[in-house]
């Protein structure tokens, strides 16, 4: 494979991924349903999850979490030290 198109493949991978986590939702189409019921897709929200935006978001989670509890963790114990905490 070549650069280029490797390079291309990861542009277009991460372009994926980013809009799955800014627009997870997408229109549903059935605006213009004749008549009766909520839809059954997205059952009357008028709008559904992108194909793969709950596994985008869940994995970004997932590592976003951690450095957020790695970094209140850093803040507390910060914290402690500067406060003269008793071990
Ligand atoms: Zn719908």
């Amino acid at each position: 494979m070549s650069l280029t198109l490797f390079l291309a493949l990861a542009a277009a991978a991460a372009w994926w991924i980013l809009l799955r986590l800014l627009r997870p939702y997408r229109p549903c189409g059935c605006v213009a349903k004749p008549q009766g019921g909520p839809c059954s897709r997205c059952k009357g929200a008028r709008q559904v999850r992108r194909f793969g935006a709950t596994a985008v978001h869940r994995f970004f989670w997932s590592v976003a979490g951690e450095a957020m509890q790695r970094r209140a963790h850093d803040k507390a114990e910060n914290a402690k030290q500067k406060a003269g905490y008793p071990e």
